[in-house]
C-alpha cells in the first residue's frame, strides 16, 4: 500500500484502465497462469473491478481456469465502433488469445500477427472501467514481450518462479528485461510458487522439493520486492482444472496467501 511503490503510467494510457499489470515468469510451467487467476480473483474480492488479458500465445489456459473454454466475445458498438467484449466469470472480464483458436490445434503466431491480435484486444475491447488488467505474458522474454512493453502503458510488473535454479535463472532475466532502459517497466515483486509440500498426515513438515526459498533470495539479491510463497498444494492444480480459481475459497490458507501476495502488489 506504499505510495512510493505505484509507479506512473508512461506513454500513452487506455482510457478506463488505470493500471496495466504484466505477469510474467521465465520458465514454462511454474504457475504464471495460476498466480494470475487467483490474484484477479482476490483483487475483485478487495473491491477493485478486474480484468486479465491472456497473452500467453504458447498455452492459454485462462479460459479452462475460469470455466470459459467454449466461449466467443461477441461484439458490441461503443460510440459507432465495434468492440469486443470480454469473457466474464466470476465478476472478471477475460480476453484470450485462446478464444481464438482451435481447441486442440497448434497455432504457430508468428511476432507480428501476435502482436496485432493482443493490440486488438487492449485497444478494440469494451473493457469499461478497471482499476486492474493483469496481462498472462508468455513465459520467456522474445520479441511478443517486447513489441507488449513497447505497445502498452504497462505500470508495472510480476514475476513468479519457483525455487528451482533453471527457472531462477530465467526469472532474473525476465527482470532484466523489463528494468531495460527502453522498457523500464517497475518490477512490482517477485512470486516464489511452489515454495514446499505438505503431506496432509504430516502436516508440520514441509518439503522443499524444488529448492528452499530460491525465489526469495532472488528477489533479494536483485533488489526486488518479495511478495510471498505459494505451497505445492493439489487443490490449487485441481481448481484450474475445474475454471474455479482456489483463492475464491474463504477461510483458507491458500486464500490468506494470496492475499499477503495482492496486498503487497497494490
Ligand atoms: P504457467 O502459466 O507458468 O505455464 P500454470 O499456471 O499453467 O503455469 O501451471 C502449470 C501446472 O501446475 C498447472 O496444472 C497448475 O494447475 C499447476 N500448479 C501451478 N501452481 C501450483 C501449485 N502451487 N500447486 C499445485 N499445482 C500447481
Amino acid at each position: 500500500e506504499s505510495a512510493d511503490k505505484k509507479p506512473e503510467i508512461k506513454g500513452k494510457t487506455i482510457p478506463g484502465i488505470s493500471n496495466i499489470i504484466a505477469v510474467a515468469s521465465g520458465k514454462g510451467g511454474v504457475g504464471k497462469s495460476t498466480v494470475t487467476a487467483n490474484l484477479a480473483v482476490t483483487l475483485s474480492k478487495m473491491g477493485f473491478k478486474v480484468g486479465i488479458l491472456d497473452a500467453d500465445i504458447y498455452g492459454p489456459s485462462i479460459p479452462m481456469m475460469f470455466d470459459v473454454e467454449a466461449a466467443t466475445p461477441l461484439s458490441v458498438n461503443v460510440d459507432g465502433k465495434s468492440k469486443m467484449k470480454p469473457v466474464e466469470s466470476y465478476g472478471i472480464k477475460i480476453l484470450s488469445i485462446g478464444f481464438f483458436t482451435q481447441p486442440n490445434q497448434a497455432v504457430i503466431w508468428r511476432g507480428p500477427m501476435a502482436s496485432k491480435a493482443l493490440n486488438q484486444m487492449i485497444f478494440d475491447a469494451a473493457w469499461g472501467e478497471l482499476d486492474f488488467l493483469l496481462v498472462d505474458l508468455p513465459p520467456g522474454t522474445g520479441d511478443i514481450h517486447l513489441s507488449i512493453m513497447q505497445s502498452l502503458p504497462i505500470t508495472g510488473s510480476v514475476v513468479v518462479s519457483t525455487p528451482q535454479n533453471v527457472a531462477l535463472a530465467d526469472a532474473k532475466k525476465g527482470v532484466a528485461m523489463f528494468r531495460q532502459e527502453s522498457i523500464n517497466v517497475p518490477v512490482l515483486g517477485i512470486v516464489e510458487n511452489m515454495a514446499y509440500f505438505t503431506p496432509e498426515e504430516l502436516p508440520e513438515n514441509k518439503y522443499y522439493i524444488f529448492g528452499k526459498q530460491g525465489a526469495k533470495n532472488l528477489a533479494e539479491d536483485i533488489d526486488a520486492p518479495f511478495l510471498g510463497e505459494i505451497p505445492l498444494v493439489q487443490s490449487l492444480r485441481e481448481s484450474g482444472d475445474i475454471g474455479r480459481p482456489a483463492a475464491m475459497q474463504e477461510s483458507t490458507p491458500l486464500e490468506a496467501a494470496f492475499e499477503k501476495i495482492t496486498r503487497g502488489m497494490v
